[in-house]
């Protein structure tokens, strides 16, 4: 049974949680490509992780067996999520032989970055518009931060750790 390690409040929403689980054991690093697969969610291999989607969270799972959540509602949630994973990497286990690798990030589409930038068209980013900005993000060739409205105007806050989570969780590094 996983256990919770920490957890804090959602930067953007304080009524959510950002949590750090650890599995019950860790999960070889061959069998991640696997996971992602059953997860229906990406293998990001710069990083070594699987991240997937479920509901608003992004949860994140390392082969050292810790796992990272966001906008979780409860530790209860937490907890239920860290028992979901470990039944899929039971099922992974039985059934390696038949599940085909996974290595491509997860499948994030250009409008669904877009529907969470400021859609203000106000140029400051060095683009004409927030669908060209999300274009570049998708890319790597912009940063989230040159987004200036985003970063400094409270009412984005929760925007923004959507934003952090999802880019992250396609491999892209985000500089704040
Ligand atoms: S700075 Fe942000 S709001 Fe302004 S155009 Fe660029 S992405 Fe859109």
């Amino acid at each position: 049974m996983g256990e919770i390690r920490e957890v804090a409040v959602c930067i953007g929403d304080p009524e959510k949680l950002r949590v750090i689980g650890k599995l019950d054991e860790k999960v070889d690093e061959e069998e991640l490509p696997l996971l992602a697969r059953v997860l229906k969610g990406g293998f990001v291999r710069s990083q070594n992780f699987v991240t997937f989607k479920r509901g608003l969270s992004i949860v994140t799972i390392y082969s050292d067996g810790h796992v990272g959540m966001t906008m979780v509602d409860s530790e209860e949630e937490a907890l239920t999520i860290l028992a979901e994973i470990e039944e899929k990497v039971r099922y992974v286990r039985e059934n390696r032989d038949s599940i085909r690798a996974k290595f491509t990030p997860m499948n994030v589409n250009v409008l669904e970055i877009y529907n969470l930038l400021p859609k203000l068209n106000c140029g400051k980013c060095g683009e004409k518009t927030c669908m060209a900005f999300a274009l570049k993000l998708t890319t790597g060739s912009r940063e989230l931060s040159e987004c200036k409205p985003l970063m400094t105007e409270g009412k984005y806050i929760r925007q923004r750790e959507t934003l952090i989570s999802l880019l992250t969780s396609m491999g892209i590094d985000v500089w704040l």
